[in-house]
């Protein structure tokens, strides 16, 4: 590098994107000394959240993996139980199914939009029903933002009269049939992690279908504390709440979150557009009734190219690039856990790439990232 050009700063795959508005609620909170995990802005947040997606009953959490872990519970998720889960995702989808002492069955993705497979779901139901296992939910994904093909999903298990948790994580601002994912199954839950579309720093909420298990949520997660004015507990806690101070962050975040997806669409689109002319990529495909956020933009290289390669090549021109989820029946973690489907997943592993997909990637940058890629696509091996 000429010594006059500035050195270039990072690209990261997805960083927190502020408006600027997160610290006005921020300091609201410590202008009345609400430094808690109760406040104006829990509340709030949580009606603002409701407003978005369309559902009231909503409950704002430490994690989504907090507020998955409650949906569990809610469902009566206990030891000896059966869980369906997607395999093709985070381990955070499956580790409630543990922490509740159940046994996670793994589902296999379709190739379209690498979302659960119907038919994989319904062997795994039929097969799950003649050995006697007790399925008491299915968690389902929205990969990277993508909407799962609901219709198909939800209609096979409503007939095993099986519910539905949906793990909208990363899928806040994906719309299914025009409505808000998450909301569609028994229950959904949402992230703010920090890399996610929008963030409290860290944070998740709930998203349930009846207000008793909304209140019944916020019971289980603020210790279980009986309505006596002493301490009484007959049903284990969880300590889950949300804080006040980082409600005050999602509640400036909410504000932006069309303008946030609007963005992640475009870039995914500048992507698929600039990279169609020059490789033969594959994409994650909508279904016909599904808009997805975009949060990640995720390609297959063709086949023969070594996704790791690519990314560290990208890694030392100063962009971070991600390989796709590991599934979750090859993890060692998971090992011993039963799975329905074929090598989908596992192909979707060796073949895929996510690419830088922030809010905040400038033209140019994206333009630089694309220029430092292409030729790492057009090499042998
Ligand atoms: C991020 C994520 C989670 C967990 O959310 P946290 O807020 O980090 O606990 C769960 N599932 C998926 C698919 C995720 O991407």
């Amino acid at each position: 590098m000429h010594p006059t050009q500035a050195i270039r700063p990072m690209i990261w795959l997805s960083p927190p994107h502020l408006s600027g508005r997160e610290a006005h609620f921020v300091k609201e909170a410590f202008d009345w000394n609400w430094v808690a995990p109760v406040g104006p802005n829990i509340d709030f947040f949580e009606v603002e959240l409701g407003q978005y997606v369309g559902k009231p009953t909503v409950v704002a959490a430490s994690s989504g993996t907090a507020a998955l872990h409650l949906a569990l519970m809610l469902l009566g998720v206990g030891s000896g139980d059966s869980v369906i889960c997607s395999s093709l995702t985070f381990v955070a989808s499956a580790n409630p199914i543990l922490y509740q002492g159940a046994y996670p069955l793994f589902v296999d993705s379709e190739p379209d939009g690498w979302n659960m497979c119907p038919e994989a779901l319904e062997t795994a139901l039929r097969k799950s029903v003649a050995v006697g296992w007790r399925i008491k939910a299915v968690v389902l994904v929205h990969l990277y933002g993508m909407p799962a093909n609901m219709q198909e999903l939800l209609s096979i298990c409503e007939r095993y009269g099986v519910p539905v948790i949906e793990d909208a994580a990363e899928a806040l601002g994906s719309r299914y049939a025009d409505r808000a994912v998450g909301t569609l199954g028994a229950m959904g839950i949402y992230s703010f992690n920090g890399n996610k579309i929008i963030t409290t720093s860290a944070g998740g909420a709930l998203i349930t279908a009846t207000s008793e298990q909304m209140s019944r949520a916020k019971y289980l997660a603020t210790q279980a504390k009986d309505p006596v004015p002493y301490f009484s507990h007959s049903t284990l806690g969880y300590n889950y709440r949300m804080s006040n101070i980082c409600a005050g962050i999602g509640r400036g975040q909410l504000e932006v979150l069309p303008q946030r997806v609007n963005r992640r669409r475009q870039i995914f689109e500048y992507y698929r557009r600039v990279l169609k002319a020059e490789v033969s990529l594959g994409f994650q495909n909508e279904p016909s009734l599904g808009y997805s956020n975009r949060w990640l933009t995720a390609v297959r290289l063709m086949p023969g190219v070594d996704p790791e390669r690519v990314r560290q090549g990208l890694w030392s021109a100063g962009i971070e690039a991600r390989r796709v989820w590991k599934p979750l029946h090859l993890q060692p973690l998971y090992k011993d856990a039963g799975y329905v489907g074929g090598e989908v997943g596992a192909t979707l592993f060796e073949e895929g790439l996510c690419l830088p997909s922030g809010s905040s990637l400038s033209p140019e940058d994206q333009e630089y990232v694309v220029s430092k890629l292409l030729p790492l696509l057009k090499e042998e091996g």
